[in-house]
This record gives structure tokens, C-alpha cells and sequence, in this order.
């Protein structure tokens, strides 16, 4: 059975909530948006690492260039030098230049390039002829050795760098060969060459240095600021005799990795979205938990709803239905579809009580309804009327206002069944305890009465035997008026003694007796109830019967019972039916007695609770005498049962052992 969400009430859905989503297929949900983003966040990743190659190997393509500009540069330097040499060489040669030409020429040209300090020239035999220098040197020994190499060697040559006057200079010598022998000699600073030759806006960003074979810088240009090593290059200058090289190591940093504008915004893009993807992931798990949490409590809720004994009915404040839960349902058969939404009079109303259940509906519409018990009827959808407690409770909602009322209701009416059955059988044991003091009463009157009667039949036997033989024999004759006398009382006595053997309380005591007997016991008190019914009894003992171990009182009180069962039984047939008969007969070694009536039968409904005590149909009924006569059986060990008389009726059976 459903439920339906109360809308004043907590709120139930009208059908299970959705089950929160296993991980794995969480995961599955989230994995390809994972990866993009991943992808996205290598791919820009990637992007800027090759940028950033890039830029580095085309700044060190750079300073690759540029050293190899300033290399050119000073090789120019010196191959000018070189060359100027060469022309005074060749004057010198000539004897176009002298030594006073020669000084001339050598002071312009210590003038104009400052890295030169000093040029001498010497003749054929290595004399110093002339010395133009910037400051005083001892380099006349290293010049005149080199001088010499070079006349024979036939060119120029270089020397050095030789640490010279605290100074690295280089030593070139150039020879002139021919008419006039000699060697035109000139040093250059290496610190000069690099401040005159290496141009400024080189020089601010790199530190330029001269280095020997061995990498051991001999002079270094230092920048405005210290070189960082990241581009750094060297190469060799070529020069006959001398083994320099030129390094040059840039102040610049490595690009950052994040130099543009543009791959900061692919790497904030990418990570915003990764960001926003772990949010969401977070979010999404927040929201899954909830999720289950709330379907566990629901389906708690639920468990817990249908498992209610208790019926809840939530109404609103105009009076309709809004909520019914299962008890509810199966309490008044109705389904919920059937009750919600709907106002009084409910389907379950009872038309008996409009009275007081209009009234009540009143105070449920101008919320005066008392929160307080009260019992009721419901009529259930079957006819069967319901006995129910009901406890109304206001509904109030989140914000402290009344939105309706909330029914409890409890179904009582078993409670009530068992009250008035308890009350049925105080009723009954009452009547148990009078007819119990009946039975005392009845059993001294019968003592009490035995005795006249025995003194009537004695007198009247007295009388009889002084009648004489002769006296006639009249219809009202003294002796056969004696005679009925004596026959009547005898009756009498005969009745008071079966009363009182029937009402004695006495142990069970079994004798060896023959169930004839028994019924002839019985019968006068039969037929003094049938007479009165207008009842015939029929009686059919078969011949041979064995005798029986058994207690005769017993015995006749359970065919009284039954005998009186029957008859009252057939008490409202017409005359023909009215008909009770006993008979015994002989069954397996033992004998099977019946009373068979011909009245309206044993409803199939009443036929298993026969048995049990109290069960009575009749108004005035103890409900207790079948009960006693199954007892009476059992002890004899035999069995009792009952089945349909043929025509109508019913038929009460019993065994009897031998
Ligand atoms: P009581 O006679 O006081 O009602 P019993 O135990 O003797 O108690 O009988 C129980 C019920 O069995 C009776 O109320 C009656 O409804 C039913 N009953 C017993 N005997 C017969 C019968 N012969 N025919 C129909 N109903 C019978």
C-alpha cells in the first residue's frame, strides 16, 4: 500500500526515492570531463615548455651571433693594425720611411687607438730604431726575439699575451723584408682592445673575456651587472702564433615560463577548470551522500510507517484529508486514494453517530478541537464496525503555525470483544454459583421428601391390605384409588431419588454396571422435560450389550445433557420432528450410545466450538454442559462427537469401554 506525502507533515514521497549511484558508475559520469581537462592542462603545459625552449635556444642563437660579431670585430681590429704595419713596413722597406716618419705615424696611431701602448721598429741586426710608447715597458727582449721569428718567418706574428707592466699585452711584429731590412713591433693591451673594440650595448649586457688555451681568463670587460652563465659562448681567434679565445656570458636570465599574457591565461583557464571540475566532483559526491542518506531515512521511514499498528490520518485546516498511512487503511479497507483529499462524512463514517461525529467535525474546522482521547466507530469498508481510540494532535509546521490536525488512532476493538466476553461469563458464573445452590437445595428437598413419600407408600400399602379382596374394582373404588395412590407415590419417590442422586456431589466411582440400567436411571427426568416440550422418546437398546466399567451417575449425566440439548434443540419444530431417541448398540467390544434429535442442525461456523467451555448459543445457556460430558467420556475413556441426523438434526455420539 502507498503512502502519500502530508504536505503540514514531514514530507514522505509518494514513491521510493532513487538510490543513490554506486561509485563506479560515479566515476564513469566523471571521467571523460577529467581527462579532457588533464589533456587540456599537458597540452598547455606542453605548449609553454616548447615556447620556452624556443626562446632560450633563439637567445643563445644570439649571443652566438653576437660573439661571433665582436670576434670579427676584434680580428678586424687587428688585421687594421696589422696592416698599417705592414705599409710602414713596406716604406720602411722602401726607405720611404724613416725613423722620424715612423715615430709620426706611431704616435697618431697610439693616439687613436687606445688599446695600443707602444710600436717600435727595429732594424735588420734587432737594434731598436725607434719606440713610441704610451708609458715606459720592458718589453724590448720579448719584441726582439719575436722580431726575429718573424724576419724569418717572412710574416706576421703574434706573441703573448704577456703580463707586462702589470698588463696582458699581445706582441705583434710585422717584418719587412728586401733592400732595408727590419721588424715593425707592436703591443696591444687585451683590457684595451676589449674596452675600444667590443661596442657598448654589448658590453652592458655580457661580460666579454679573452681567455688562454686553458680557459684562464686573462682580461675580462665586466658588465653593469654580474653574468648569469645561462648564455654563455666562446670561440677562438684566429691569429698565427697566439692561442686566444674570446668568451662572452650574457647578464640576461632564462625566459620565465610565464611570459606572455596569453599562456597565463591558458594556464589560469586550465586550472579555473580543473578547479571548477574538483568542485563540482566535491559537490556532486555532497550531493550523492545526501542523496543516500535521505533514501536510507526514507526507506527507514517507510519500513517504520508500514510497520505501524497504529493508524495516522492528517487533515487539513479545512478538514480534507491529507495524509492516511497503511494501518490506517487496512484498519476501514479503504485504499489511500480512496480517502485523500476527501471531507467529512468519510466513507467510514457511522451513520449512528452523525450526531456527535458532525459536532466533532465542527471543532476540527474552528480548531477547537481538545487535544484529547476520544473513542469512536468506523464502519470498515466489509460492514464490520470498528471500536477506536482516537487521539488528535494539532500539526504545526516549521514557522510555529497550526496547518492541521494529525489523528492517532488505535484500533480497540478486540479490547472491546474481550471486555464484554468477560462480562458475559461473570454473567455466567453468577448464574453457575445460583444454580450450584439450586442443585444444594434441590438435593435436601429430595432427602427431605423421601421420607413422606415413603410413609405415603406405606400407609397406602396399610390401607390396601385392610381393604377388603372384595371391596370392587370401580375406576373409583377405594383399593384401586389406594393402588394409584401407592403407584403415584412411588413415582414421586422414584423422580426425588434420581433428582438426588443427579444433584449429590460425590467422587467418580465406576462400578460394573449395564448401560440399560443407566438409561432407565435417566429417563424419568427426560420425560418429565419432554412432556412439557411435547416431545416423544423413542428408546432402542440393542440385546447382547456388554456390561461396562463406568461410573452410572456420570453416565446419566451426560445423557441427560445431551437428552436436553436435543430437546430444547427441537422445541420450535413442528410436532412430527419433535422426536428424540437414545440408542445403544454393541461397537467393537464396547457400546456406542446416540441421541439423535430431528431440530434445525449445528451451524458449520459453531460445530469446532462446541467443546469449549462457555460456548452457549442461547440467551439463558452456561455454555458448560458439552465440556462437562467430553470430561465424563474421556474419563470412561470412550470418545464423543457429533454429526447431521439424516432428515435434519443432530446426532450426539459416545463409546463406552467394556
Ligand atoms: P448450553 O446448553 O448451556 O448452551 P452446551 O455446552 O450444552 O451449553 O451446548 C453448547 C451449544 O451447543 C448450545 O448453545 C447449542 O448452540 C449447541 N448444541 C448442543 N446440542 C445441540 C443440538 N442437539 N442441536 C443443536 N445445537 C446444539
Amino acid at each position: 500500500m502507498s503512502t502519500t506525502a502530508p504536505p503540514a507533515a514531514s514530507p514522505l514521497p509518494a514513491t521510493g526515492a532513487s538510490a543513490a549511484r554506486a561509485p563506479g558508475s560515479r566515476l564513469r559520469h566523471w571521467l571523460p570531463p577529467l581527462l579532457a581537462g588533464l589533456l587540456l592542462l599537458v597540452t598547455a603545459a606542453g605548449v609553454l615548455w616548447l615556447n620556452w625552449r624556443g626562446e632560450v635556444s633563439h637567445r643563445m642563437e644570439v649571443q652566438v651571433a653576437d660573439t661571433l660579431w665582436v670576434k670579427q670585430s676584434l680580428e678586424f681590429q687587428l688585421r687594421h693594425h696589422e696592416e698599417t704595419l705592414r705599409e710602414l713596413a713596406t716604406g720602411w722597406r722602401q726607405g720611404r720611411v724613416g725613423p722620424t716618419e715612423f715615430a709620426a705615424k706611431a704616435r697618431s696611431m697610439l693616439a687613436t687607438n687606445h688599446e695600443l701602448v707602444r710600436i717600435a721598429l727595429y732594424d735588420g741586426d734587432g737594434q731598436a730604431v725607434a719606440i713610441e710608447e704610451t708609458r715606459a715597458l720592458d718589453a724590448g727582449a720579448i719584441e726582439t726575439e719575436l722580431s726575429t721569428y718573424a724576419r724569418r718567418r717572412g710574416s706576421e706574428l703574434y706573441a703573448g699575451p704577456n703580463d707586462i707592466g702589470g698588463q696582458q699585452l699581445l706582441t705583434l711584429a710585422v717584418p719587412a723584408v728586401g733592400k732595408r731590412e727590419g721588424t715593425l713591433v707592436l703591443e696591444a693591451s687585451l683590457d684595451g682592445l676589449l674596452q675600444e673594440v667590443v661596442p657598448w650595448w654589448f658590453a652592458r649586457n655580457n661580460e666579454v673575456a679573452l681567455a688562454n688555451s686553458f680557459g684562464d681568463p686573462l682580461a675580462v670587460r665586466r658588465a653593469t651587472s654580474p653574468a648569469r652563465g645561462n648564455y654563455r659562448h666562446q670561440t677562438p681567434l684566429e691569429m698565427p702564433g697566439v692561442a686566444l679565445t674570446l668568451v662572452t656570458d650574457s647578464t640576461e636570465d632564462t625566459p620565465r615560463l610565464l611570459p606572455s599574457l596569453m599562456s597565463a591565461s591558458v594556464v589560469g583557464l586550465s586550472l579555473t577548470l580543473l578547479a571548477s571540475l574538483v568542485l563540482l566532483w566535491r559537490d556532486n559526491t555532497r550531493r550523492a551522500d545526501a542523496e543516500r542518506r535521505l533514501s536510507e531515512q526514507l526507506s527507514f521511514r517507510q519500513a517504520m510507517d508500514n510497520s505501524l499498528m497504529t493508524g495516522l490520518r492528517a487533515r487539513d485546516l479545512s478538514g480534507r484529508v491529507t495524509y492516511v498511512n497503511p494501518a490506517f487503511c487496512k484498519m476501514v479497507g479503504y485504499a489511500p486514494e480512496e480517502l485523500l483529499g476527501r471531507s467529512w462524512p468519510m466513507p467510514y463514517h457511522d451513520p449512528e453517530r452523525d450526531r456527535v461525529s458532525r459536532a466533532r467535525f465542527a471543532q476540527v474546522l474552528d480548531g477547537t478541537l481538545p487535544a484529547s482521547e476520544f473513542e469512536s466507530v468506523f464502519v470498515h469498508r466489509d460492514g464490520r464496525r470498528v471500536h477506536v481510540l482516537i487521539h488528535e494532535a494539532p500539526l504545526i509546521d516549521a514557522r510555529g503555525r497550526r496547518t492541521g490536525w494529525m489523528s492517532s488512532v488505535h484500533d480497540i476493538t478486540e479490547r472491546r470483544r474481550v471486555e464484554e466476553l468477560s462480562r458475559q461469563q461473570q454473567e455466567k458464573l453468577q448464574a453457575t454459583a445460583r444454580l450450584v445452590t439450586m442443585g444444594e437445595v434441590a438435593s435436601t428437598l429430595s432427602h427431605e421428601l423421601n421420607q413422606p413419600l415413603s410413609a405415603i407408600t406405606a400407609y397406602a400399602t396399610g390401607c390396601l391390605n385392610l381393604v377388603p379382596e372384595d371391596e370392587g374394582d370401580g375406576e373409583f373404588s377405594l383399593r384401586s384409588t389406594l393402588e394409584k395412590i401407592q403407584r403415584q407415590a412411588a413415582r414421586a419417590g422414584q423422580i426425588i431419588r434420581s433428582v438426588h442422586d443427579f444433584v449429590r456431589r460425590r467422587e467418580p466411582a465406576k462400578t460394573r454396571c449395564r448401560i440399560e440400567e443407566v438409561i432407565d436411571a435417566t429417563l424419568p427426568l427426560v420425560q418429565m422435560q419432554a412432556r412439557k416440550l411435547g416431545i416423544a422418546v423413542e428408546t432402542r437398546i440393542a440385546a447382547e450389550l456388554p456390561t461396562i466399567d463406568a461410573d452410572p451417575v456420570m453416565l446419566e449425566q451426560v445423557l441427560l445433557n445431551l437428552a436436553r440439548n436435543a430437546m430444547e434443540a427441537m422445541a420450535p419444530m413442528p410436532a412430527p420432528r419433535r422426536k428424540l431417541e437414545i440408542a445403544a448398540e454393541p461397537r467393537d467390544a464396547g457400546i456406542e450410545l446416540a441421541v439423535v434429535d430431528h431440530g434445525p442442525g449445528i451451524a458449520p461456523a459453531d460445530a469446532e466450538r462446541l467443546f469449549t467451555p462457555f460456548f452457549s448459543t442461547k440467551a439463558e445457556g452456561m455454555g458448560m454442559g458439552l465440556n462437562i460430558c467430553r470430561t465424563a467420556i474421556e474419563f470412561h475413556r470412550g470418545r464423543i462427537w457429533h454429526e447431521a441426523t439424516a432428515g435434519g438434526g443432530t446426532t450426539f455420539r459416545f463409546t463406552l469401554q467394556p
